[in-house]
């Protein structure tokens, strides 16, 4: 669906600049950005996507990943067309490499998303599946929507957003988990045709505003596991982010446009959490590894489960109030207890 873009400006000639993302696309009149949904029509940007779903299900919030944040509720998760980045690991690549006129795309209006997420009886609503930065326009008026509605907002995104977009829908987002995808810029223009800075600024701006922050490191072997870069991921996060960011560690599986790549051994995995706790990440987890103790949320102090979990089933039988039940060590866990 057609709509007035935001965040760009005029350049000349008909040209248009896009300043939604870190990209800042310059196009030319009848040409698309490198997301592929926003379009300069005689000298005016457009969104081509506003309401255009190509995916939508219910999922614990666990899967998003989101540890930290209203642990065993569900949230009603919704997806475009389009990514402003071109991984060659792309898990979603089916939409994300998608265009406008993809078939399966239907329309919906930001007041249905508030309709459909109440309907399942979910708690909150995630722009998810593909990069919510694109969707700017619509994912803005509805998570305005979604707060008015006591819904919470949750976005999973490459952390390529500007500043001045994050800026605008801060108040109506709760929650953000940004996938650092290596700590070296090479990887980032060679893999994703992106850069590494803009990502790092996201989640230091996301945590200034006191947007709950998450963030992934998808470990690929031969590409970002060494462990000079592991270590100086984990200082930058407790440097720059805090020691309390609940840091997510998935292990790749070959998928898209890397298939050649072998699935990360458990072992790597594990030295990766060794560093992270090293480095004085109290909050480091094990994603898609089959050894349930790296998903529970441990007590740094007295090593009791405050949250355990196994799969998408979560136990808060160890956190009372926010605190840990055996030695009462605050444990930050975003929940009803200390709402927004
Ligand atoms: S949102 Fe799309 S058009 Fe805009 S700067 Fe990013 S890639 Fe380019």
């Amino acid at each position: 669906m057609k709509k007035d873009a935001r965040f760009w400006k005029e350049i000349g000639d008909k040209k248009v600049q896009c300043n939604l993302c870190s990209h800042n696309c310059k196009i030319d009149e009848g040409m698309f950005g490198i997301c592929g949904v926003r379009k300069n029509e005689n000298g005016k940007l457009y969104t081509i996507i506003y309401g255009s779903c190509s995916s939508m299900a219910v999922d614990p919030i666990e899967k998003k990943p989101l540890y930290h944040f209203y642990p065993g509720t569900n949230v009603f998760s919704l997806g475009t067309v389009g990514c402003n980045f071109k991984c060659k690991h792309c898990q979603n690549s089916s939409i994300s490499a998608a265009m406008p006129d993809y078939s399966c795309l239907r329309n919906i209006t930001p007041e249905q998303t508030i309709e459909l997420a109440r309907e399942q009886t979910c708690q909150g609503i995630a722009w998810t599946y593909n990069e919510p930065t694109i969707w700017h326009e619509f994912s803005f008026d509805s998570a305005k929507l979604a707060k008015k509605a006591g819904l919470y907002t949750v976005y999973v995104s490459n952390g390529y957003i500007n500043e001045d977009p994050l800026r605008e829908i801060y108040p109506f987002l709760d929650a953000i988990n940004v996938d650092v995808k290596a700590f070296d810029d090479n990887f980032y223009k060679k893999v994703c045709k992106a850069r590494l800075e803009p990502v790092l600024k996201t989640c230091e701006i996301a945590k200034e505003l006191d947007i709950h922050l998450e963030v992934t490191y998808l470990v690929i072997p031969g590409y970002n596991d060494s462990v000079d870069e592991l270590r100086q991921f984990c200082r930058w996060i407790v440097d720059k982010l805090d020691n309390i960011t609940p840091v997510h560690f998935s292990r790749f599986h070959p998928d898209y446009n890397m298939t050649d790549v072998p699935a990360t051994p458990i072992e790597t995995l594990l030295k990766t959490y060794d560093i992270a706790k090293e480095s004085g990440i109290l909050y480091p987890y094990l994603g898609n590894v089959p050894i349930g103790e790296y998903e529970n949320t441990i007590c740094p102090n007295c090593g009791n489960i405050c949250v355990g979990r196994c799969g998408y089933s979560v136990s808060l039988n160890g956190i009372v109030d926010g605190k840990c039940v055996k030695c009462g060590t605050i444990i930050p866990v975003v929940n009803d207890w200390h709402k927004k």
